[in-house]
């Protein structure tokens, strides 16, 4: 490990160099708030300030993250970030993104729990789960093209070693926060290639973890016991787009985004920010509620090894929470409470610092592990020696294409340019087999898929591909051409409904 990184000055007890993005919009505020209550606390931080966001993309910088910052981020290795702006409707892409992306940090890890003070419809049933999402694929991974003018298309990617890294993330969460339940949620049912990937992943490696119970549900059903029996749930494991979706959920759960924390954690690396956003409108007015960001610091303590400045910061929190003497607006707002007279930011912040040492009286003690007694992950399994035994074959070819002839005239003239290794077996229209026709009433979008597979006792050539797309092209307007395969007999491609 880099000798100067966090987690080493922190095992050797030297000032920790931390680099801080105080980003945009009430991002400054709040970012300070944390670090004033961190140097109170007496955590030796060396913060290394750095920039992203909102003025960098309008210095031209269309990542949105300057050299300067990625260079202090491989030095560091922590990071402690305020909310980033994301420019709507021009080109540039989120810079959160971007710097999730560009250090892997692959499982985004969001608590929500009970807080006092904070009432909501679940006050006393003790609401404590952790959703674990994966950060970098699926359709983040922003693989998107118009297929024609009115037709887009977005690539879904899971990988076997993506999964397997934030699942066994998942599953050393629970044994190092003595949790008892790892529930997996993916939508496997419809996509199971994608989504099933990771569901059969989860089921190989939950034998390891003999001592965690480990369960399978539908991404759906989970939104639905999540709002119906929320407790029920302990760690929750799922795909980038549906933790995504039912992390907000849970912070919904807890009293909403003022309160709700999050860590991007990859190997060696780990950037802690609050769920929400820049919130511009109470830009520099003094009002934000700081605790989100305040909950994540404590995140990145526990992940430097400072267990109890940890444990004394979230402590001080929920103390000031629970006796209700500075409440910031947004929860006098959700309360019914004097908003007028509501604690400031930085009143706020006077307060969690005057309760460290303080405990809370309501609230279930939970003890925290540090990050640097993580045991070392064991290696991901997709090695060659895996794939390379894979007797693999090409067996034909999906071909997207546009067109304005009626979908019957589209078939037959695809069945005859189909050739003497191939044959049309079906068009689709958005996965539904429209010919040979099975009566269904499909709408027709100018853009069909035409599979061909090998004819019966042929093998298919790279060169029976090239010559087909050669015959097509010459007629019609192809947009994309997708390879089926099958790996050691069984099919690398789903069926068409219908087909
Ligand atoms: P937002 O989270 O900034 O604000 C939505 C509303 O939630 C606010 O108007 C406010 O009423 C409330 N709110 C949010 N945080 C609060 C807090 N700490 N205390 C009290 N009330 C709070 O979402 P938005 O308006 O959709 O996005 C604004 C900008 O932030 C956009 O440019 C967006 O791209 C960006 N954003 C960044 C991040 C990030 O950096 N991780 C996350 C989400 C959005």
């Amino acid at each position: 490990m880099d000798p100067q990184s966090s987690t080493s000055a922190a095992r050797q007890g030297q000032a920790i160099p931390v680099t801080v993005i105080p980003g945009d919009g009430v991002g400054p505020e709040i970012v300070r708030s944390a670090m004033r209550i961190i140097e109170a606390a007496g955590v030796p931080i060396a913060w290394e300030e750095a920039e992203a966001g909102a003025e960098i993309f309008r210095r031209g910088d269309s990542s949105g993250v300057p050299q300067a910052t990625r260079d202090s981020i491989e030095r560091t290795r922590v990071v402690l970030k305020g909310p980033l702006e994301t420019p709507v409707g021009f080109g540039e892409k989120s810079a959160n993104v971007t710097l999730r992306k560009l250090f892997e940090t692959y499982a985004n890890v969001r608590p929500a729990r009970e807080l006092p003070g904070v009432p909501t419809r679940y006050s006393g049933e003790g609401v404590d789960m952790i959703i674990v999402r994966e950060n970098i694929e699926d359709l983040y991974a922003g693989i998107e093209h118009m297929q024609t003018p009115d037709v887009g298309q977005g690539l879904k990617i899971i990988t076997r070693k993506g999964s397997e890294k934030i699942i066994r993330y998942a599953f050393e969460l629970a044994r190092r926060e003595g949790r008892s339940k790892v529930t997996c949620a993916t939508k496997a049912n419809i996509m199971k290639l994608t989504e099933g990937l990771f569901k059969r992943v989860f089921e190989e490696m939950a034998p390891e973890y003999p001592e965690i119970q480990a369960e399978h549900l539908i991404i759906d059903n989970v939104a639905h016991q999540m709002a119906k029996n929320p407790t029920q749930f302990d760690i929750i494991v799922t795909t980038n787009l549906n933790g995504d979706i039912i992390s907000d959920l849970a912070s919904g759960l807890v009293g909403g985004l003022g309160f709700a924390s999050s860590g991007n954690y990859g190997d060696g690396i780990a950037i802690f920010e609050a769920v929400h956003g820049s919130a511009p409108k109470y830009a520099g007015k003094d009002v934000i509620n700081p605790t989100a960001l305040i909950l994540s610091s404590v995140m990145m303590l526990r992940h430097l090894g400072q267990v109890e400045a940890a444990a004394a910061i979230e402590d001080a929190v929920l103390c000031t929470l629970e006796e209700g003497r500075a409440v910031t607006q947004d929860l006098a707002r959700q309360t019914g409470g004097d908003v007028e007279h509501a604690a400031s930011t930085t009143g706020f912040t006077d307060q969690v610092i005057a309760n460290l040492g303080r405990h809370p009286t309501s609230v279930p003690v939970r003890v925290h592990a540090s990050d640097l007694d993580l045991a070392p992950r064991p290696g991901w399994s997709y090695g060659p020696e895996r794939y390379t035994a894979m007797k693999r074959d090409l067996v034909g070819v999906d071909v997207m294409i546009e067109t304005d002839l009626p979908v019957d005239e589209l078939g037959d003239d695809l069945g005859r340019l189909a050739g003497d290794a191939l044959q049309l077996v079906m068009v689709e229209s958005r996965g539904t087999k429209v010919y040979p026709s099975i009566g269904l009433a499909t709408d027709h979008v100018r853009w069909y898929r035409g599979r061909f597979v090998a004819r019966e006792g042929r093998t298919v050539s790279e060169g029976d591909l090239v010559g087909l797309l050669g015959r097509i092209a010459a007629r019609h307007r192809w947009t994309e051409v997708l390879r089926l395969q099958s790996f050691d007999g069984e099919p690398a491609y789903t069926k068409a409904q219908g087909e």
